[in-house]
């Protein structure tokens, strides 16, 4: 489902070129769970914004789901976002001005969807925040915020989740949770799960490691978890 050969992008400052990646290439079979591990700056969060076509590369390919995306324009990409990518950030992304049912109801509505609050509240009800469904991010705690991201990512029915340390800033129980709902819809819904973290034993629980250090691919495992 994403087909990554010879990525490399560069950040261009006044005196010199920032090489962050550099010639990257590997591809993930549809239905399938990787994580991507490394130190910090070595370009993970770079790397996963590139392959969900929020950022585009210096040079090299992309391809999501047969589609180029190093090639497409900015509204180009948008729109293969919406019809298949789901993603949760480091800092949730939520929009200030919706509640959380709100902030669930927009993917849908991009779809155009009809009964589009029953199905967002639904959701929200699947990550344990029905009862919040009407507050406002600033309302919320970190955790909270990271759940409606969550229920946000799913209402985008995607092919394939990119999360950036989807259990940062959660404590250990609400942790628990939302990698047993990450991990649920790739079951249920055979959803593609690609993962930024540090956290050793999340990775360990996914079908494959790749492992990115200065802005290298320097290592690429099968761990054993069963398909
Ligand atoms: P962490 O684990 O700390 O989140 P990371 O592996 O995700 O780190 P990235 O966020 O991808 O690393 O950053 C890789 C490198 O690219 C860093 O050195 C960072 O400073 C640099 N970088 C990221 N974005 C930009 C930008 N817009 N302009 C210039 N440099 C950037």
């Amino acid at each position: 489902i994403l087909h990554i050969q010879d990525l490399t992008k560069t950040y261009q400052s006044t005196d010199h070129t920032l090489t962050v990646l550099d010639n990257i290439n590997f591809s993930v079979e549809e239905g399938s769970t990787i994580s991507i591990i490394g130190p910090s700056g070595s370009g993970k969060t770079t790397l996963l914004g590139l392959c969900a076509g929020l950022d585009r590369s210096s040079s090299g390919i992309v391809e999501l789901n047969g589609i180029r995306l190093d090639t497409l324009s900015e509204d180009a990409r948008a729109q293969v976002r919406n019809q298949y990518v789901g993603f949760i950030f480091q800092n949730f992304q939520l929009l200030p001005t919706l509640t959380a049912l709100e902030n669930v109801m927009v993917p849908l509505e991009l779809r155009g969807e009809k009964n589009i609050k029953p199905q967002a509240l639904e959701l929200l009800d699947k990550v344990g925040l029905a009862e919040r469904a009407h507050h406002y991010p600033t309302q919320l705690s970190g955790g909270e915020q990271q759940r409606v991201s969550l229920a946000r990512a799913f209402s985008n029915k995607p092919k394939i989740l990119f999360t950036d340390e989807p259990t940062g800033n959660l404590d250990a129980e609400t942790s628990e949770k939302v990698v047993k709902l990450i991990f649920d819809l790739n079951r249920e819904a055979g959803t593609t799960l690609v993962l930024v973290t540090h956290d050793a034993e999340l990775a360990a629980k996914t079908q494959r490691i790749l492992r990115v250090k200065g802005g290298k691919l320097v290592s690429d495992e099968r761990t054993g978890v069963a398909v």
